[in-house]
C-alpha cells in the first residue's frame, strides 16, 4: 500500500495517477478535500510558461486534465502592474482562474473511481521505519510500502523521515488571501501591486473570479517587513 499524505494539487494528482496505474493507494487529508483552500486560483496557460519547463508533455497533460474537469471560472487576458500604488504598465497574459476546491474534489474523485481509498479528517501523526514502514493517522497505525509527503510546507512527513529542506521562515513569503464579493473589477485582468508599504518583499494581487467576486491577497517576506506592519490593514 502507498500512503499519500495531503490532498493539495500534488497529493491529489499523485493519488489519481497511482490509482490509475493500478497501485494500491490511500490518500490521507487532515481536513475534507477542498475544504480549506488558500490560493489566488490563477493558472497560466501553458504558452505563458512552456519556455521555463524543458519537458512540455506533462505541462500540457496537467493543463488538459484541468480543462477536462470544467473548473475554469473566467479567462484572463491581461496583467496590470502597479508600482507604489500607481499604475505602471500592462501586458497581454493568457490564463484562467479556477475553482480550486472543485478541482481538488473532482481530481480526488477520479482517483477514488480508479480504486484509490480516501481518508478525510485523517491527520498524519508519526512514522516508524524499522522493521517495517508504519504511519500513524489520528489514532490508527497503517502498514505501508511507501509514503508520499504531499503535505505542503512545513511537511510533517518529511520531518518525521528526517528529510527536512533546511529552509527557514525567512526563505518563504507569508501570504494571505481573502475572497471578496460585490467588487467592481475588470474580469479579464489580474492586478499585481509591488509596494514596500502594501507587500514588503513580495507583491499583492486582485484576481477576478467572475460574478463580481475576486481573490484579494498579498505575500511578503519577513526580513523586509518593518515593525508595525499589519497584514490585514495593509
Ligand atoms: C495565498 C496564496 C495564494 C496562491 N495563489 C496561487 C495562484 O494564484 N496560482 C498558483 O498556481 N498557485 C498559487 N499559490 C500556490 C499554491 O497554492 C501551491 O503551490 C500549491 O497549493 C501547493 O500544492 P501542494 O499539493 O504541494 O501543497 P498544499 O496545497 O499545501 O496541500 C497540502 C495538503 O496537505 C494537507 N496536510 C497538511 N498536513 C497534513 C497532515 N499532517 N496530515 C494530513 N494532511 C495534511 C493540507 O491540509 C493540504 O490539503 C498560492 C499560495 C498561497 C499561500
Amino acid at each position: 500500500m502507498i500512503g499519500v499524505v495531503g490532498a493539495g494539487p500534488a497529493g491529489s494528482y499523485m493519488f489519481y495517477l497511482l490509482a490509475k496505474a493500478g497501485f494500491k493507494v490511500a490518500l490521507h487529508e487532515q481536513h475534507q478535500v477542498g475544504e480549506r483552500v488558500v490560493c489566488g486560483e490563477l493558472v497560466p496557460k501553458p504558452c505563458e510558461i512552456e519556455d521555463l519547463i524543458p519537458d512540455k508533455a506533462p505541462l500540457y497533460g496537467a493543463f488538459n486534465l484541468m480543462s477536462s474537469l470544467k473548473v475554469w471560472l473566467c479567462e484572463i487576458k491581461e496583467m496590470e502592474v502597479y508600482l507604489n500604488e500607481r499604475f505602471w504598465t500592462s501586458f497581454g497574459f493568457q490564463g484562467y482562474v479556477m475553482d480550486k476546491s472543485l478541482f481538488l474534489k473532482n481530481l480526488v474523485q477520479m482517483g477514488v473511481d480508479e480504486g484509490g481509498k480516501l481518508f478525510e479528517r485523517s491527520r498524519f501523526q508519526s512514522l516508524t521505519k524499522h522493521p517495517t514502514l508504519k504511519a500513524k493517522f489520528n489514532d490508527n497505525v497503517e502498514n505501508l510500502d511507501f509514503i508520499i509527503a504531499a503535505d505542503g510546507y512545513p511537511s510533517s512527513v518529511a520531518k518525521a523521515a528526517n528529510l527536512e529542506s533546511g529552509y527557514t521562515l525567512n526563505d518563504w513569503a507569508l501570504c494571505v488571501n481573502q475572497r471578496m464579493f460585490n467588487v467592481n473589477v475588470n474580469e479579464q485582468a489580474v492586478k499585481i501591486y509591488f509596494s514596500a508599504k502594501v507587500a514588503p518583499g513580495g507583491f499583492a494581487w486582485i484576481i477576478p473570479r467572475g460574478g463580481k467576486c475576486a481573490n484579494v491577497g498579498l505575500g511578503g517576506r519577513m526580513k523586509y517587513v518593518k515593525e508595525g506592519f499589519n497584514v490585514l490593514t495593509s
